[in-house]
């Protein structure tokens, strides 16, 4: 037995991986984080790395993984589309062949396995807020299937080895999530917008601005994740996991531009391919499985957000 719980984060460098490690760490587990670095950075985990109880492990998860651990949380793929569409076929690899290898690991060493989903399991969605019983509107052939369908190809794998070799699985689909340590260059939506009213240049709206998201500060997000890797056998998800606020994203400029106190002007770019109109979280299942719901409102986690994009300019 050991004295403390041993926790592979993949995909540990990133945006999301950096808060759970450091949260982990700070619970008293043995934390191994796993990454190559595709998107994620050293910088995220420096305060980490000479912590006693924080491994670095450069590692591509397309690869076996030989370790032993108690638990396992795969957060490794790319997560803005920008980085994601950079190079598609690695981004279906690492979400099927990613996950297939570490289901393979978990079932080997018997270690319980949760697996970073996303609200693009739902597509273009017709119900609105989304619920998990949802079955998505998924086009299978776009530029954003290599993610949508790589993750909805993963929840089927966590699913299957569940059926297949019992395997204790969790699943959490993750909305879209905000906060510190998110790349500066990762195209989406919160960082473009903060650098850009740093900067005094023009904010980029995509379409006419209507679309709509509903944004979760990463504190509430990493609470659900631990929270329902805690839970018992029985509870493996899907699990929604995201903040029901939802904004227009021409709202989510104004917001922006007035917490910055930027004097930029709006200007319109094309509507990405595929662009989903809304998304909002139904996050019942949460509340009842969990106890949680988020705590940080959006006026509260952007001002944290926009001091560390200052570091960038
Ligand atoms: P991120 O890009 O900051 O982090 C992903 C990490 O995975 C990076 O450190 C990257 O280097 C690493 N990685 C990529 N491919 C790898 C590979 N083959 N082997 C090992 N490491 C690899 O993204 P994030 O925002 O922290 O997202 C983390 C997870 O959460 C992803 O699985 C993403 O799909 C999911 N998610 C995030 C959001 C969000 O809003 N941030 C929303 C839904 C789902
Ligand atoms: N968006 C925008 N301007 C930008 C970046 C994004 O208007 O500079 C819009 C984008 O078209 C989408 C929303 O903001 O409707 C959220 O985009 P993001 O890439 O952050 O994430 P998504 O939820 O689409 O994966």
């Amino acid at each position: 037995m050991h004295l403390r719980k041993r926790i592979l984060v993949t995909g540990g460098a990133g945006f999301l991986g950096s808060h759970l490690c450091r949260r982990l760490v700070k619970d008293g587990c043995d934390v191994l984080c796993v990454d190559n670095f595709y998107t994620g950075t050293k910088r995220n985990i420096v305060d980490l790395i000479d912590h006693p109880y924080f491994e670095l492990m450069r590692h591509d998860i397309c690869f076996p993984l030989y370790v032993e651990v108690d638990e396992i949380y795969n957060l490794a793929c790319p997560a803005s589309p920008i980085h994601y569409q950079n190079d598609p076929v690695q981004t279906t690899k690492v979400n099927v062949h990613g996950a297939i290898n570490m289901l393979g690991l978990a079932k080997r060493v018997k270690a319980k396995i949760l697996q970073a989903s996303t609200s693009e399991v739902y597509g273009d969605p017709s119900i609105h807020p989304q619920p998990e019983s949802y079955r998505g509107n998924v086009n299978p052939i776009g530029p954003r299937s290599c993610y949508d369908e790589g993750k909805r190809c993963a929840e089927t794998l966590f699913f299957d080895y569940r059926r297949q070799h019992d395997l204790n699985v969790k699943v959490a689909r993750i909305f879209n999530t905000y906060g510190p340590a998110m790349h500066p260059n990762d195209g989406r939506v919160v960082s473009n917008f903060i650098l850009q009213a740093l900067r005094g240049r023009p904010i980029t709206l995509f379409g006419d601005g209507n679309q709509s998201r509903s944004f979760c500060y990463v504190s509430d997000l990493i609470e659900g994740l631990v929270r329902l890797m805690n839970t018992e056998d029985t509870v493996t998800g899907p699990v929604n996991l995201g903040n029901p606020g939802e904004f227009t994203i021409r709202a989510l400029a104004e917001t922006i531009m007035e917490l910055t106190g930027a004097g930029s002007e709006i200007v319109h770019e094309p509507l990405p391919e595929d662009d989903p109109r809304q998304r909002c979280p139904d996050i019942t299942l949460a509340g009842d499985l969990l106890g949680w719901q988020p705590a940080v409102p959006l006026k509260e986690g952007l001002p944290p957000t926009i001091e560390y994009f200052r570091n960038f300019l």
